[in-house]
This record gives structure tokens, C-alpha cells and sequence, in this order.
């Protein structure tokens, strides 16, 4: 094969999966590893994101006296996925999180701690790690950017997206990039897809995820499915192409969210008719976006009270929702109707009924009240933030090929990957999407680590 020049590993997207995958093949002295990356101007989902990471049997959680353990983690996933087949990789990734976790604390020095005040649907212990100070997806980057820029055996070459695979009888041999404007072939000895979902691509939504068209997107630009693209033309095999991350708490015309946790608190949620029409702490806010995204108008109002708000403050989505204007506080049940068009009578009637934790929910049977005035609310809408459907692995990341056994020197993981929440967007559970590309980037750098001394694949 005819190369402009040659790498060991070529990874292809600088997101959670790529840098991981980076870091951890880096350790491997005798490998030099080029991350390409189409532009971090423009950002990555794990940047965009809250940096929530599920891990279950972590020393964050045992020191907080949290019983838990990768397999607990992974029956909670399935019993929401639906997704029997998923349950290989996922066993995988599940045993790979708590190890991740504790490596960007410990020999990272991310600052990691177990956020106790995270509940959310389906976990059935506290399971989301996150930074001290909750400032999301964008410190977890920088903390993998830090490290990769300290690596001398990887090279991180931004604004310069890949766009082709080279191939060499039915082998993947490099990858095509295009480097100040030209295009250049790069000899690899494996390729790794990292370059996420398909979230901003109208065409390819419309084929495989039709659920999510008309859905606010809340995603980076990037995410237009180029990998996932130049897998199927090689004839990889794709699963769960419908599967998505959605979310029920949008605020409309700005993109950011309201804090998932608020349901878990007791907040309400009413329809424009001023009624309730969904039991709130019942499914995850993916699910949750499927629901209201079936509501007259797309919307809904969240209401909430002053106990529910100081906790829900502590993230940095409700920083920037309040920077956004995104809610109100209103004295009484006129003003709260009026701010928001609500008839007046039904919303009374249905804060009158409403209990913050129903008494079927507290065993000793003590009524935990009404929501308080002065109430905060917010409109809310359902959006997709990524897609979860893509390439088809096995438990070390190789794409698998649709006629059977794998496509030698490609692996995939993250959002290029087939995901691990089931074929819709009610199979997704909080902390799968950072699960799969960590825990993808975690298994195949580990893989590719050492190979310089065997055989690659
Ligand atoms: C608003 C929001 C909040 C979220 N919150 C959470 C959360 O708290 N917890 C959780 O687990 N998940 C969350 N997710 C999902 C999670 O962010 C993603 O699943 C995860 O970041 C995907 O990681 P990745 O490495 O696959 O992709 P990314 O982080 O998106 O990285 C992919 C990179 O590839 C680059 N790229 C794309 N095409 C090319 C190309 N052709 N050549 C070179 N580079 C290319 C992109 O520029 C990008 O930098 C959230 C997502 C969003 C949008």
C-alpha cells in the first residue's frame, strides 16, 4: 500500500473514546498512536455533556458505604435495554467502568467523587460519578486532553477529519484524512472509529431513526455519522440503528436542560391543558422525551418548589438554564397559569392533588405534602441528543462483518458503536452513552497495548 506515512494506531475522532483509546494503547511504548480530529472548535458530545459517568463497585461508592458491582450495573441496563443481545459487551463495559473510573481519579487526578444527590430512573443505587463542582463534560476532556498532550508517543492532529477508509483485499490497512487541506493516506496497523453517532445527520436519521426527526437536536455538529457510514459501505453489520438518547427536559429555544433530578425530588409535570399526564419518577428522561414528544405542542411545564431547587442548583445544566432565563418563580397558582397559559382551575386542582412523595412511595404512610409557593417552572420539550445505534463489535471492539467474523485491523466504540440501549430511545439509561465510549475506548486501547509485540487484531 501506497502511504503518506505510517502509524500503529490510527483513531479517528478525539472524543471520550478516542482519547481513551489513546491514552491507554499510548502505555504501550513500541506503538505510536495519531488521534485525528475533525475540529475541536466545533466540540465533541462528551464537551457538550454532563459528564455523568455510571460505574457500579467503585471505591467512590464503597467509601460512601454504596454496595454495588458491575454486574448489578449491567442487570439494571438490561431490565431498561430490553436488549438480551447486548449483554456480552455490556458485562464487558460494566467491568471495565469502575477501573476507568478510579484510574481519571487517581493517576489522572480528575476530580471524582460519587454524586449521591443524582438519582435517577432504573438505578437502583447511586451509580453517577462526576466531578467536584459539577462542571460536566468539558473538565472531563480537558482532563483526557491533558494527559494525551503529555503522551510523546501520541499525536493529536486537530482540523483534520478523516474521510475514507483504505482497504486492502477486504483488510483495513489506514485511513484517508485530509490535513491542511490535503488529502493524505495514512498507513495503520489498526483503525479506530471514535467519531461518534449519526445526531446531526437529517438523511441518515430519517432512514434509520425516524422517531428522532422534528426533535430538537441538542448535539454537536460533528455527529454527522461518517464513520458508522464508511463502516456499512465496507459491509460491517449495524444494529439498533433506531436507539437514541432522547430527552424530556429541553428547554425549548435554548437547548439546555433542567435538571433530570427534579422529578426524583417531586417535581410535577403538567400538559398545556394544566393537567398531569405522566407518573414523573417513572421513566428516565429518554423515555420521558418519547412521552411528551407525543403531548399537544411538543411541551410541557416542570414545577417544582424551593426544597427541590437548592439541590437541583449543584449541576452545571441548571447553571446554565438559569443563565438562560429558563424558568420563573410565581407566587401563587394565578401567576403560575398566567405565566404559562395554563387554565387555572385545572392546574389548582391538580396541585391540590399532587403529594411531592406519594404515600404508595413511603411505607410508613406519612403524606410528604403538597409543592409550597413560591413555585419555580419551566417549559420543557423533548430533543435527541445522540444517537445510540451503529456498528456491530464484539467484547474487544472489532467491527464486526454483516456475512460473519470481523473486518481485520477495524475496531469501533462510542457512538460508532452499536450502543447498549436496546432499539429505541425508552431503552436508555443515564450514563450509557460516556459507558460506551470510555469503557470501548478503555477495552480497546487495552487491547492494542502490548500488540506491538504480537500480531495487531
Ligand atoms: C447534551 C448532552 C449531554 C449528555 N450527557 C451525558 C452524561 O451525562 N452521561 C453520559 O454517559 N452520556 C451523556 N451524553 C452522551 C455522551 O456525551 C456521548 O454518548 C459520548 O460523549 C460519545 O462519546 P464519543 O467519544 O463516541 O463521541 P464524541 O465525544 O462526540 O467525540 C467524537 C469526536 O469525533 C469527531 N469526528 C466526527 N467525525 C469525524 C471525522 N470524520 N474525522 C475526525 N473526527 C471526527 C468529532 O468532532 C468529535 O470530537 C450526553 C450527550 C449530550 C449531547
Amino acid at each position: 500500500m501506497s502511504a503518506d506515512y505510517e502509524v500503529d494506531v490510527a483513531v479517528v475522532g478525539g472524543g471520550a473514546c478516542g482519547l481513551m483509546t489513546a491514552l491507554r494503547a499510548a502505555r504501550d511504548p513500541e506503538l505510536v498512536v495519531a488521534v485525528y480530529e475533525k475540529s475541536t472548535r466545533e466540540g465533541c458530545n462528551t464537551q457538550f455533556s454532563s459528564g455523568s459517568l455510571a460505574a457500579g463497585g467503585t471505591r467512590f461508592q464503597r467509601e460512601a458505604g454504596i454496595d454495588d458491582s458491575p454486574e448489578r450495573h449491567a442487570a439494571d441496563i438490561l431490565a431498561v435495554s430490553k436488549d438480551p443481545e447486548s449483554e456480552p459487551i455490556l458485562l464487558e463495559l460494566c467491568r471495565a467502568a469502575p477501573r476507568y473510573v478510579e484510574w481519571l481519579g487517581d493517576e489522572l487526578g480528575h476530580p471524582m467523587e460519587i454524586g449521591l444527590d443524582m438519582a435517577r430512573s432504573g438505578q437502583s443505587v447511586p451509580r453517577l460519578h462526576t466531578d467536584k463542582g459539577r462542571a460536566g463534560g468539558g473538565r472531563l476532556v480537558a482532563t483526557l486532553r491533558q494527559a494525551v498532550a503529555a503522551a510523546d508517543n501520541i499525536a493529536f492532529v486537530d482540523n483534520t477529519p478523516g474521510v475514507g477508509l483504505i482497504c486492502e483485499n477486504g483488510k483495513v490497512t489506514g485511513v484517508e484524512v485530509v490535513e491542511n487541506g490535503e488529502r493524505r493516506r495514512v498507513g495503520a496497523k489498526a483503525v479506530v472509529l471514535a467519531a461518534d453517532g449519526f445526531g446531526n445527520n437529517p438523511t441518515m436519521l430519517a432512514e434509520y431513526c425516524p422517531q428522532a426527526v422534528g426533535a430538537f437536536y441538542g448535539g454537536v455538529s460533528t455527529s454527522t455519522g461518517d464513520a458508522i457510514t464508511w463502516g456499512i459501505e465496507l459491509g460491517a453489520a449495524v444494529r439498533n440503528m433506531a436507539a437514541y438518547l432522547g430527552h424530556g427536559l429541553v428547554v425549548p429555544g435554548h437547548g439546555t436542560r433542567l435538571n433530570p433530578v427534579l422529578p426524583f425530588l417531586g417535581a410535577m409535570i403538567v400538559g398545556v391543558d394544566g393537567r398531569r399526564f405522566v407518573d414523573e419518577k417513572g421513566q428516565g428522561y429518554s423515555k420521558l422525551g418519547r412521552i411528551i414528544a407525543r403531548q399537544p405542542s411538543r411541551r410541557a411545564v416542570l414545577i417544582w418548589d424551593e426544597r427541590m431547587h437548592e439541590a437541583a442548583m449543584n449541576s452545571e445544566l441548571m447553571r446554565e438554564s438559569a443563565a438562560a432565563g429558563a424558568f420563573g418563580r410565581y407566587a401563587s397558582t394565578s401567576e403560575l397559569a398566567a405565566a404559562f397559559s395554563l387554565p387555572e382551575d385545572a392546574l389548582a386542582e391538580e396541585l391540590a392533588n399532587f403529594r411531592v412523595v406519594s404515600v404508595a412511595e413511603d411505607p410508613s404512610g406519612v403524606d410528604h405534602g403538597r409543592l409550597e409557593f413560591p413555585l419555580r417552572a419551566g417549559w420543557v420539550t423533548h430533543g435527541i441528543l445522540t444517537t445510540q445505534g451503529g456498528l456491530v463489535v464484539d467484547t474487544t471492539g472489532r467491527v464486526q462483518h454483516r456475512d460473519g467474523g470481523w473486518i481485520e485491523g477495524l475496531y469501533a466504540g462510542g457512538g460508532s458503536a452499536c450502543g447498549i440501549s436496546g432499539p429505541s430511545a425508552e431503552g436508555y439509561m443515564s450514563g450509557n452513552g460516556l459507558l460506551a465510549a470510555l469503557g470501548f475506548g478503555w477495552i480497546i486501547g487495552n487491547h492494542l497495548a502490548g500488540a506491538g509485540r504480537r500480531p495487531l487484531c
